[in-house]
């Protein structure tokens, strides 16, 4: 799949997304190359992988978001391939398509594990190894079976799904690191990072849809980090609770020990 698809969706006179001018060949082979996830808050949450192959980046839309644990497979929507400088954007796209706020969740680089990727993707089973900040190991990209004779373009559905290896475990890594790599903000930060008069030049009409569906992302970005807050609220409070009770169970038990211990 060429750009061409990815082009035909945008309008680059009113989006701040790269149009995809630059061509960069990725060398071929078991080479380490580009990877990222942007968590996208559009009409819905999801997380888009991409991976640089041949000068654009395959890209698979997770709802869920990527899983550290072996027995969990995500869906993951094959979209279209995007331009290798998109790989970089974080920010708001303030109308049209894919409407909403882009966080750099993750990025890093990724190593094919098959000698033949279009093979791979052909054949709808894709092994590779990711070394982000986040993510890392062994994972594996699988076309659903019987999807091609399934209605309604569900020959894209494929399944995100991580090996078991050292980078494997039952941590929920899109609420432990739920944060940009790049400005370690979350979506409200990038929010109030863009430049106002883009901003204001891009933003669309307070009136119609795409007005009334970037407030309700606006609104949906205030509400995660309240949500979050209140997360690490109660995990401070659990945290302090486990303390006093340690410390009470200590001085009551042997505290000449407790003491010299600190
Ligand atoms: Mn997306």
């Amino acid at each position: 799949m060429a750009l061409e698809e990815y082009k035909r969706k945008r309008n680059f006179r009113t989006t701040p997304e790269p149009a995809g001018s630059r061509s960069r060949r990725s060398p071929a082979g078991h080479k380490a190359r580009f990877f990222c996830v942007q968590k996208h808050l559009a009409s819905h949450l999801h997380y888009d992988i991409r991976l640089e192959h041949d000068g654009v980046l395959l890209s698979w839309a997770v709802p869920k978001g990527p899983s550290l644990d072996p027995a969990v497979k995500r869906l993951a929507m094959h979209v279209e391939d995007h331009p290798i400088e998109y790989g970089d954007f974080e920010g708001v796209i303030p109308s049209g398509y894919g409407a909403g706020i882009v966080m750099l969740w993750d990025r890093g680089t990724w190593t094919p594990e098959v000698d033949d990727v279009d093979a791979a993707l052909k054949k709808g089973d894709l092994k590779f190894t990711l070394d982000g900040y986040k993510l890392k190991g062994s994972w594996v990209l699988v076309r659903t079976k019987g999807a091609r004779w399934a209605a309604g373009g569900a020959d894209r559905s494929w399944l995100l799904i991580k090996h078991r290896d050292d980078w494997a475990g039952p941590v929920d890594i899109a609420e432990f690191a739920p944060l940009s790599v790049k400005s370690q903000g979350d979506f409200a930060d990038i929010l109030s990072q863009e430049n106002p008069d883009i901003w204001k030049s891009n933003r669309p009409a307070r009136s119609g849809e795409a007005g009334a569906l970037f407030e309700k992302i606006i609104r949906r970005a205030i509400e995660m980090r309240s949500e979050r807050s209140d997360r690490s609220a109660r995990s401070v409070r659990s945290a302090r609770s486990v303390r006093s009770a340690r410390s009470a169970r200590s001085t009551r038990t042997k505290p000449s020990v407790a003491r010299k211990r600190r």
